[in-house]
């Protein structure tokens, strides 16, 4: 008999857990010949009644366990504790809002357990209800950070997967502050099957991820998997220096041969001001990866519980 852990980050997820609770429940229903199940929640602190409602499933139901956060910490630090808390030899990860399917871990199962992965991954293949623009940077980014990291990332790769327990120890062993999952999956390694599926509109709620966010969230991307922005300096300072040096020739013969008057204001302002530019922006990308050193060397936990189903007995 297999134990699948599910683990749910919740934020701000009131309306969509009961929708959620149902749907999975059927699932492990499905599937109690094979399989039993553990629910752990993560409650990443909302500001609606996700917790209350979190009460009562565990209240009514002994499979459900959750972890209630002090704060919100993000949905990276939320998966990170939900794995930590999973107890089943496979685990799954998914959405609350039903935006990833329960009618696909029957799937995954199978393909674990008869086709010997150690992971089956979803891609969503369709972008469906998002604006084009979006769609656009999306592709972008993983054209950009599959060029700069030696770590390879599936276009439109989901969190939502199920995973044999070495591979979550594995994941729960890289323990940085500034998580980014998609490069995690794929760095850890292990043999992953990918089951494209298509986008989903949200059952309840909304989504909480800005154009701004998402932005940011890819620029942690690249400098948590790459450091190829860092040697970007070293080659613009070579190139232009074999610039300056064909420049410096080029003028000396010139004004031998020609006796040239000084000149050329403008054309020196110019260049000033591009290779000055050059360097603030190296500079610049050396703050980026120096703001996350310092953060890592702090060693801060990556969340704090402040209420788990074992104090409902107290
Ligand atoms: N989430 C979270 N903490 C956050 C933001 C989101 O735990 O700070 C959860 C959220 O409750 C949901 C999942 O992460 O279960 C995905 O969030 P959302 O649906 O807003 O993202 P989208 O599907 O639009 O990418
Ligand atoms: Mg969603």
């Amino acid at each position: 008999m297999d134990k699948i852990s599910i683990v749910v980050p919740c934020y701000n997820e009131e309306l969509s857990l009961p929708y959620f609770y149902d749907a999975i429940t059927s699932t492990a229903e499905s599937m109690k010949e094979n399989a039993e199940f553990e629910f752990v929640f993560v409650n990443d602190g909302s500001a609606d009644k996700t917790v209350e409602v979190l009460r009562e499933l565990a209240k009514k139901d002994s499979r459900v366990r959750y972890i209630s956060f002090s704060r919100n910490f993000g949905k990276e630090a939320a998966m990170y504790a939900g794995f930590k808390a999973t107890r089943g030899n496979l685990v799954v990860v998914m959405d609350a809002d039903l935006q990833h399917p329960p009618k696909l871990i029957p799937e995954m199962y199978e393909g674990i357990k008869k086709e010997g992965y150690d992971c089956v991954a979803t891609r969503r293949v369709k972008r469906l209800g998002e604006p084009k623009i979006r769609s656009f940077f999306a592709m972008r980014f993983y054209s950009i950070i599959n060029m700069l990291s030696d770590t390879n990332i599936v276009p439109g790769a989901c969190d939502y997967r199920m995973m044999k327990r070495k591979m979550v120890d594995a994941v729960l062993e890289m323990s940085e502050v500034n998580r980014f999952s998609k490069g995690i999956f794929s760095w850890v390694g292990f043999n992953t099957k990918w089951i494209p599926f298509e986008n989903v509109a949200r059952v309840a709620g909304e989504t909480k991820w800005s154009f701004k966010k998402l932005f940011a969230y890819s620029l942690d991307g690249i400098t948590a998997f790459s450091t190829a922005p860092l040697q970007i300096s070293s080659f613009i300072g070579i190139l232009f220096c074999i610039l300056a040096f064909i420049f410096g020739m080029v003028t000396f013969v010139k004004t031998l041969v020609f006796g040239e008057p000084v000149a050329g204001f403008p054309t020196l302002i110019c260049v000033i001001l591009l290779i000055g530019g050059i360097q603030l922006l190296m500079i610049g990308i050396l703050g980026q990866y120096m703001s996350k050193m310092y953060v890592e060397t702090k060693k801060r936990p990556i969340f704090v519980v402040k209420e788990t189903e074992e104090d409902l007995n107290e």
